[in-house]
């Protein structure tokens, strides 16, 4: 048993590894899309933001000439002029 204090050590580091990804994962995912529509070329940059138990993206911010869609898989970026979705 000449290894157990390492052992411990090391579980013990493991430990707090775990505690602090929790920590951190609680927070919501925020990030932002650059939006082009392919048709009359208006760009624009949506802020999403996801929580741990949605399964979804929410959208929090939408340029102007943008609309948002959810699909069965998620959401989409319309163009507001040419009704067609927009490339993220
Ligand atoms: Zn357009």
């Amino acid at each position: 048993m000449t290894n157990t204090p390492s052992f411990r050590r090391r579980f013990g580091r493991q430990l707090e590894t775990i505690a602090a990804s929790k920590s951190f994962s609680r927070m919501a995912d925020h990030w932002t899309e650059q939006l082009r529509c392919p048709t009359c070329h208006r760009t624009g940059t949506a802020a999403l933001s996801q929580e741990d138990d949605d399964d979804i993206p929410t959208a929090d911010s939408i340029p102007d000439g943008f609309e948002v869609i959810t699909t069965s898989y998620g959401i989409d970026f319309i163009c507001s002029s040419c009704r067609i979705r927009v490339e993220p």
